[in-house]
């Protein structure tokens, strides 16, 4: 058998790698192939051993050759030496971060194809690959590049460098993740949206309720509210009082201005904020009139979302409703 590199015993690597794998598959053979090849490049010759803290290794793909990979250099994400970025493609970057040297490995397409000439007694592709790739020449299997590769210092392992509060949902972020907006600190999740939804989940309903014609123009009205599990939650009324207590810095005033009783705006407020799940509103008691309140970052946040949300809504279907009418 052709092996790759003396200080690399393929064969053990293999077994092990199996192992930990759960079967011996093409992705096993070309993974830790991959690895060795790669580590040889960079001067990692004891990937677990004396080497251990000079390697990172990014994968580019979640499927069996990572594992393969994960096993041969003893890299990992728990270990924050194994990095993934999610190209979807057969390849890893090997990086010695004491050398500063990091060599890129791809596995060629056309190396499936060249399996089966290998073997072409084998009916099982996946089995005349499996067999193939524990003999064909690297430089049928592989295309190397050399790259450079720059580490920030909060990808590195070690103690996290920071843990900061996202101000919208209050989660920790570690590592200099978080996203900095204008005046607030947000996690990925809520300034750009993320995998998750949660299961009761605030949506957004509207219907037009008024079309007004006056001589030749025709203007659309529509009403927009938030609902959590099938009860409206935050809708114009609701604004008009967050908005208010923004201008006043009274629940008093606020109420007044929008001509409901002080006790209901209150009971708003607390139906609110239960139901949002977040606070919206800082009341300061003792003062003259009654007590001053100010809203929260986290409730002003909402209501400028809320806001926003309803200028885009309210464009659309003034854009639409002139296109269909005109
Ligand atoms: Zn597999
Ligand atoms: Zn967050």
């Amino acid at each position: 058998m052709k092996t790759v590199n003396s200080n690399f015993n393929f064969q053990s690597l293999l077994e092990e790698s199996v192992r930990i794998h759960g079967h011996l598959c093409p992705g096993q053979v070309l993974g830790v192939r991959m690895s060795i090849l790669g580590l040889t490049k960079v001067n990692i010759l004891e990937p677990k051993g004396k080497d251990r803290k000079s390697l990172i290794v990014y994968v580019e793909i979640d499927r069996c050759a990572t594992d393969a990979i994960q096993s041969v250099t003893g890299c990992s994400l728990g270990h924050r030496t194994m990095k993934f970025f999610d190209y979807g493609k057969m390849a890893a970057t090997f990086l010695n971060i004491k050398e500063n040297k990091a060599v890129r490995i791809l596995a060629k397409e056309d190396a499936r194809q060249k399996a089966k000439d290998y073997f072409p007694d084998i009916e099982d592709k996946y089995k005349a690959q499996l067999e193939a790739y524990k003999i064909m020449p690297e430089s049928e299997l592989f295309e190397i590049m050399d790259v450079k590769v720059e580490i920030r210092h909060e990808d590195l392992p070690g103690r996290p460098i920071s843990h900061v509060k996202c101000d919208l949902c209050g989660e920790f972020v570690q590592d200099l993740r978080e996203i900095k907006c204008t005046d607030k600190t947000l996690c990925k999740h809520c300034a750009e949206g993320g995998y998750y939804t949660l299961q009761s989940e605030q949506k957004v309903f509207f219907e037009p309720v008024a079309m007004q014609i006056s001589h030749n123009d025709l203007e659309i009205r529509s009403k927009l509210w938030i609902e959590k599990e099938n009860e409206p939650i935050f809708g114009r009324g609701r604004k008009f009082l967050l908005q208010a207590i923004d201008k006043y810095g009274s629940i008093n005033q606020a109420a007044k201005e929008i001509n409901i009783s002080y006790r209901k705006a209150w009971s708003y407020i607390n139906s609110m904020e239960q139901r949002l799940g977040i606070k919206l509103v800082e009341r300061q008691t003792g003062g003259k009139s009654g007590g001053g309140a100010i809203l929260t970052n986290e409730g002003r946040y909402f209501l400028e979302k809320y806001e926003k949300l309803e200028d885009g809504v309210n464009e659309l279907i003034d854009k639409k409703f002139k296109w269909i009418f005109r």
